[in-house]
Order: C-alpha cells, then sequence, then structure tokens
C-alpha cells in the first residue's frame, strides 16, 4: 500500500501527522524532513533568550520518539528535491525515489532576506528554526548592542526578548511604527513607547544603508543621516512562503502553494498546508490557521473531503513589556475608536458605519478584554 507522504516537520506536518493517528488512519505514513525532525514551538524562538533557553531546552521530542508514538515513518536531514505528480513519485536529495498515494507539502516559510550591501551583508542573521536560533544564541554570548531591522510583529518580539535580556537594543526600518500591518498607530506607539523607556532606540521611517564591519563589530548609517554601531544585526523583516519545490513541480504558486478550501493543489492528490500554503487566496502564517487545517485535511485524506473555514483569529504579540492581541478588521470601511492611555493600555474598536464591530486592537492592561469582544463581533 503506498503511504500518505507528508514534507515537512514544522507544526503543521506534526500536526497533520497527530491528527491522523488520533483518527486511526488505515493508510501506511511518510514524514520527510530536511531538519532534523526536532518538534518544537517555533513561536517560543522569539521569547526564550529572557528566559536563558537554549534550542536544546525547546525541543519537546525527538524524531525516533514521535515516529514510534505516530506508527510513521519519519526520515530526517532528507530533503525532497522532485515531484513527478503523474507517477505519484518524489525524489530526495540522497539520490532515493519514493511513492506516494497522497502528498502533503507543509514545507513552511523562509525569511525574507533585503538586497543588503556592505562587507558585512552576509553576517546579519535571521530567526527562523531551532539552528538559527542556536547560531544566535552563539553569537549573543559576546554581543550587547543588537540592531534589530524590522519592526514588526517577529521584530518586535526579538526586540522585546532582547531588551529583557540585558541587550542594548535598536529598531530599525522603514515602517510608520511597530507591528504597522496588524496594528492602528496609537496602539504600535504605545509598544514602541514602552520598549523606549527600557532604553531600546527606534530609527523608523528611515530605510538601511550598507552593512559595514568595523573594529568593534558592524556599523549601518541610516537614509535619516545616524550611524548605528552594533555588535550583532538581526534581521526581522517577514517571511515568504516556500514554493520552489512546488513550482518546480508544475504546482500552481502565487504568494504561497496555490489550494482551494480544501486545502488541494492545482494537482489532484497533493495538497498544501501550513505558511506554504495560499489557501483560497489568503495566507495566513500563523500556528491557529494552520491546526484548523490540519483537522480539516485529515478528514479529507481519510476520504470525507472536509473545507477549512476559519473562525475570527486574533493574533497575540509577545512583546510581554508591552502585550497586545489584535484582529485586524476586514473592511477598511469603518473608524478606529481608542479607549485608554499607552502607558497602562489601550482598547481600539474598529466600527462600521453601522456601528457593528469589524476589528480590534488591545494593548497592555486592556488585553483581558480579549473575550467580551469577540463575544460581540460581528457575524
Ligand atoms: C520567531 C517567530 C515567532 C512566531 N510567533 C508566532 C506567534 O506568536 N503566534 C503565531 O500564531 N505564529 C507565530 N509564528 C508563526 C508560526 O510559528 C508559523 O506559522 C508556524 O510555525 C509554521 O509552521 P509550518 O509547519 O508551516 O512551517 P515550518 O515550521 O517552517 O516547517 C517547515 C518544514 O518543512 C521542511 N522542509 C522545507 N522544504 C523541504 C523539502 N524540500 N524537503 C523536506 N523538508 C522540507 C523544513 O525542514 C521544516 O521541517 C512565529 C514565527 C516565528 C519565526
Amino acid at each position: 500500500m503506498k503511504p500518505i507522504v507528508i514534507i515537512g516537520s514544522g507544526l503543521a506536518g506534526y500536526g497533520l501527522l497527530r491528527e491522523l493517528k488520533n483518527r486511526q488512519c488505515p493508510s501506511p505514513r511518510l514524514l520527510i524532513t530536511a531538519d532534523g525532525g526536532e518538534s518544537y514551538y517555533k513561536p517560543n524562538l522569539s521569547s526564550s533568550l529572557a528566559k536563558k533557553k537554549s534550542a536544546s531546552d525547546l525541543v519537546m521530542s525527538q524524531a525516533t520518539t514521535i515516529a514510534q508514538e505516530m506508527s510513521a515513518e519519519i526520515l530526517t536531514h532528507t530533503r525532497v528535491v522532485a515531484v513527478d505528480a503523474t507517477q505519484h513519485k518524489l525524489f530526495l536529495n540522497n539520490g532515493q525515489e519514493r511513492v506516494y498515494s497522497q502528498l502533503v507539502l507543509a514545507v513552511g516559510s523562509n525569511p525574507i532576506r533585503l538586497p543588503l550591501t556592505g562587507d558585512g551583508a552576509g553576517e546579519v542573521l535571521s530567526v527562523n528554526n531551532l539552528d538559527d536560533y542556536a547560531l544566535f544564541q552563539k553569537k549573543l554570548v559576546h554581543a550587547q548592542r543588537i540592531a534589530i531591522i524590522g519592526p514588526g510583529l517577529i521584530g518586535s518580539e526579538f526586540a522585546n526578548d532582547l531588551i529583557l535580556s540585558g541587550r542594548q537594543v535598536t529598531i530599525i526600518g522603514p515602517d510608520p511604527w511597530p507591528i504597522s500591518t496588524l496594528v492602528p498607530q496609537t496602539a504600535g506607539l504605545a509598544v514602541q513607547q514602552a520598549m523606549a523607556d527600557k532604553g531600546a532606540i527606534w530609527h523608523l521611517e528611515t530605510f538601511n544603508g550598507p552593512i559595514e564591519k568595523t573594529s568593534s563589530g558592524y556599523a549601518t548609517t541610516l537614509k535619516n543621516g545616524v550611524t548605528v554601531a552594533a555588535d550583532l544585526i538581526l534581521s526581522a523583516v517577514g517571511i515568504r512562503a516556500e514554493t520552489q519545490l512546488a513550482s518546480q513541480s508544475g504546482l500552481k504558486t502565487n504568494r504561497g502553494i496555490v489550494t482551494d478550501a480544501f486545502l488541494q493543489t492545482s494537482s489532484p492528490n497533493i495538497f498544501a498546508l501550513g505558511d506554504c500554503a495560499e489557501v483560497d487566496g489568503r495566507s495566513l502564517p500563523f500556528v491557529q490557521p494552520l491546526m484548523i487545517g490540519t483537522r480539516a485535511l485529515a478528514a479529507t485524506l481519510m476520504g470525507q473531503p472536509q473545507k477549512v473555514q476559519y473562525p475570527p483569529m486574533p493574533v497575540q504579540i509577545k512583546t510581554t513589556l508591552h502585550p497586545v492581541i489584535t484582529l485586524p478588521p476586514q473592511t477598511k470601511e469603518g473608524r478606529w475608536i481608542f479607549e485608554g492611555t499607552p502607558t497602562a493600555g489601550i482598547s481600539g474598536k474598529f466600527l462600521t458605519g453601522d456601528d457593528k464591530l469589524a476589528g480590534f486592537v488591545l494593548t497592555g492592561d486592556r488585553i483581558a478584554e480579549k473575550t467580551t469582544l469577540m463575544e460581540t463581533l460581528a457575524p
């Protein structure tokens, strides 16, 4: 019997493997992963420095244990380099071939790399997996001044963690305020102020210049003329879905691997799940949508096709110096109403023309209002 094959051992790949096991899926299962196959909770990567956690502290299970528990075969340190969708065949980087009955691409996303110039550009780090985190932690041993390029969700979370671990942090980016793609200015400025109060320096609305090596580390001169000196530079300018394998294999890709609401790609019997997938036109690189996807896809793979249906999914931002929960409105037709103070916390509600709640942002001590707001959301 040909197995169901899952490519990727992130929260999507392992989540699906667990769901198939829980549903007593009768088909054999094979999971192939390019990394070591350790299971870990990726959001912890940007909130574990201050807790002094090493990469191995973040590992919840090793691949061998998971294979036993999930009654599956797991190939680690093995990259799938091509898919033959007609013959249901996979080609691996070790020269082997494997067959599948149904294939799931859970290949995740990669950090966007800015086209930086200067002799230090190649040494700018980004953290998107356990190995990156281990390297980051090793380099931090001798680093006190940290520059972060990218004041978005992940950059702000790393800034928060680095401040709490006693580093001098400078955050640089073209964005007008922190986390500007997810929260309105009033909320972003509250986060900015909370970190500035702990010594962080923000250089917003200014582009980065070349990264030059200096005798003591790195220096970058910004468009506003300021030169930032740092012992370590972290880039956190966003992620891009991993689409290379899919596009090389003839599958339709756009911002992600294009799927319908059943997570089926442009090829029958091939599905995509997690950060790599663009589901019905939406890319949602967060944990909750992929967990919803694993449940629907497990049913589909077992012969009971089920569409993914997303409820309103607020995003929690782990800036513990000033925490944020946001449900960005899906419409521009409406207005924000704010209460509270930037120091204690902001409650922002986005109301449509007929005064219906269509989104919100809560910061600081107002995050406790989430449950009430979720209950009053317009259907
Ligand atoms: C620092 C950070 C903080 C975050 N914080 C939050 C948060 O607070 N809340 C939230 O909801 N989300 C958060 N996210 C996003 C969330 O972690 C991701 O949406 C989720 O982990 C993605 O899981 P995934 O399985 O789709 O991808 P990944 O974890 O990227 O896994 C992809 C897997 O595919 C494998 N792979 C890729 N290509 C191949 C190939 N060709 N052959 C074999 N294997 C391959 C890789 O080795 C890897 O095992 C955060 C992300 C980061 C980076």
